[in-house]
């Protein structure tokens, strides 16, 4: 073998001079000729994935309200409302730019429902079946720069993390602002002391929701005062805020009632105050104490029902991952059949109700009554397990749950 041959055929190193040494059929190649090329290809590679991000693949609204079907029961009004809003979204963002004078504006939603009614589950779902990221921010810990608190910036912050900080998948994403009620003006009244946590919030919120260049902290928060700044347009991010906005019923009724004096007056003929949520219109989240910039930046606004204890047993059984389900499936993993009696599921429902825990509590509930048979199944060599209504409510009442004081 000649001395050229022992060494990398790519950087012409001697073979004493590099670290592992490869052979191929006609040559050699060192450990770091593999590193570099490797960076070549992975450099190519988000190149090549960047452009293909900038578009997003639209799915038409009935196809997006029937995989929301898949994982979110019921709420029918809010997932039409959405899927038309989302597709509209995508829609103008996969239009070539200045192809003609009509722009199209962004269509950010408000979603307004009790906590649990699954708010959060339809945005979540909706980003991933787009394949966009998601990010979650919670209002109510944000206040006005400067203050003790997160700055709104924190939120690209976040929306960067889950995108990978890929910044072009980020411009695309779907931001959750949680609790948006909480941060209401905490008088109708503009008064002139400082609210930085109710009207700053909202003033410093125009600034992403308009669609501008922010300089975006990579780690987000304060804590690394000499991070690199990252610039993120928000023109194309979708905003999506919830909140359960208690007491806007009476708003509602108000107006509703105001406008249709001379028609009903009797108490049957009274819109009922549980139905009232799909009157709702942006005066109301106004008088609530939103200010009218931000509410202009919402163009959408729809409702969530309150879940009923039908709707709480459907959502213990048939979304795609069912609570019922997934138990199901753990069990099946330690080759265990695991079985519920019909009651069982109405009691579990029932519980959620007494407690007053929603659909959210539904999970704990479940871990309450399957804790110890989850611990003991995967030792004990048992082939099936069925949960009688007498076993749940043993277990259920040595939970911490059954200790709780219902309000
Ligand atoms: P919020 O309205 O407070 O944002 P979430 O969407 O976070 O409520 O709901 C909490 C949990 O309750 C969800 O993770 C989901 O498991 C369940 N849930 C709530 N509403 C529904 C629904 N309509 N369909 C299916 N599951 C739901």
């Amino acid at each position: 073998m000649s001395k050229k041959d022992s060494g990398c055929s790519f950087c012409g190193r001697s073979r004493n001079e590099v670290g592992v040494l490869i052979a191929g059929v006609t040559g050699h190649i060192c450990e770091s000729c593999v590193q570099q090329a490797h960076s070549i290809i992975k450099e190519e590679d988000l190149v090549t994935n960047q452009a293909a991000e900038s578009k997003t693949e639209l799915i038409k609204p009935a196809e997006i309200k029937a995989k929301l079907d898949d994982y979110v029961i019921g709420q029918d009004d809010a997932k039409r409302v959405l899927s038309v809003a989302v597709y509209n979204h995508y829609k103008r963002l996969n239009q070539p730019a200045a192809t003609d004078d009509v722009e199209i504006e962004k269509s950010n939603v408000i979603l307004v429902g009790r906590t649990g009614t699954g708010k959060t589950l339809l945005a979540k779902t909706i980003a991933k079946l787009l394949n966009v990221p998601f990010c979650i921010a919670d209002a109510t810990v944000l206040t006005e720069a400067g203050y003790v608190g997160e700055d709104v910036e924190s939120i690209l912050s976040r929306l960067l993390q889950a995108a990978d900080y890929n910044v072009n998948a980020a411009q695309r994403g779907i931001v959750f602002i949680d609790e948006i009620d909480k941060i209401a003006r905490k008088s109708d009244n503009p008064s002139i002391t400082r609210d930085v946590s109710g009207e700053g919030v909202q003033q410093a919120l125009l600034k992403l929701l308009e669609g501008s260049i922010v300089n975006v902290p990579p780690q987000g928060g304060r804590k690394h005062p000499e991070q690199k700044m990252i610039q993120i347009d928000t023109r194309n991010v979708l905003f999506v805020c919830g909140g359960a906005f208690d007491g806007i019923e009476k708003i509602i009724a108000n107006r509703v009632n105001r406008q249709t004096i001379g028609f009903s007056s009797t108490d049957e003929e009274r819109i009922d105050s549980e139905a009232l949520l799909k009157y709702i219109n942006p005066t109301d989240v106004k008088s609530f104490g939103l200010i009218p910039e931000l509410i202009g930046r919402f163009p959408v606004l729809t409702y969530l029902e309150p879940l009923d204890a039908a709707s709480l047993k459907r959502i213990l059984t048939e979304p795609k991952n069912a609570l019922v389900k997934q138990y199901i499936r753990l069990l099946e993993m330690d080759k265990v059949k695991l079985s519920f009696d019909a009651d069982v599921l109405d009691f579990i429902v029932q519980k959620a109700i007494d407690f007053k825990l929603g659909a959210r509590g539904l999970r704990s509930i479940c871990e309450a009554i399957l804790n110890e048979a989850m611990f003991e199944l995967p030792s004990t060599g048992e082939k099936q397990f069925r949960v009688t209504l007498d076993y749940a409510k043993a277990q259920f009442s040595k939970s911490k749950i059954a200790q709780l004081k219902v309000a």
